[in-house]
């Protein structure tokens, strides 16, 4: 079973709910994420709401440096080139965007969470074949299973030492809307109990 996060035109930038794009919805008190390697501010990728998340619902927001592609190891998930961050979900406001740096994708895209009775991959073959849309319209998978390129990499929380828990997939996206993996996959992960998330990717 695969929840597909299938692109549902696009929308706001500062629509509520799960999107790829746009500006992030945070809490009071929130500082735009800035890259350990070059300095610059991170490029917002995706909010995601996890309404199953104990003792309330939160927001995963990825952010990751676009302004040296390549050169930030933004795909480590350590390394200060990417950031995810936990939100609980209620009384979030759009963010200050930073006037500098690659910050924003080119538009926001909205997702329709799609459930679909087949392994990931699988699902991501045969869906756009019977759905008649291209494969770039599926833009990830809300937790289930890693489909890991290079093998696993499920981060341990810094604070308790856990595997952490898969919160989405993320891919390329449309071509309007791309966000940059290196044509590879993003996999998010969190620890809600301990308030931590992780970004990777794999290409
Ligand atoms: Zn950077
Ligand atoms: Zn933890």
């Amino acid at each position: 079973m695969t929840t597909l996060m299938m692109y549902a035109g696009r929308v706001d930038d500062g629509a509520p709910g799960t999107r790829t794009g746009g500006v992030p919805l945070v809490p009071e008190g929130f500082e735009w994420p800035t890259c350990s390697s070059c300095g610059g501010s991170m490029q917002f990728l995706a909010q995601l709401f996890v309404d199953g998340a104990e003792p309330e619902a939160h927001v995963v927001s990825v952010f990751m440096c676009q302004n040296d592609p390549g050169l930030c190891e933004e795909w480590d998930p350590a390394f200060g080139g990417n950031r995810a961050l936990v939100f609980p979900a209620a009384g979030l406001v759009p963010a200050q965007v930073p006037a500098t740096g690659e910050t924003l994708l080119p538009e926001a895209s909205g997702v329709n969470p799609t459930v679909v009775d087949l392994p990931y991959e699988k699902a991501r073959e045969q869906w756009a074949d019977t759905q008649g849309i291209s494969r770039r319209e599926i833009l990830g998978q809300l937790a289930g299973e890693p489909s890991w390129l290079q093998g696993d990499e499920t981060p341990t929380c810094s604070s308790c030492a856990q595997p952490m828990a898969f919160v989405a997939q993320l891919e390329q996206g449309t071509s309007r809307a791309e966000i940059n993996l290196g044509g590879g996959s993003g996999y998010t992960f969190a620890c809600f109990p301990c308030g931590q998330a992780a970004f990777l990717w794999q290409s």
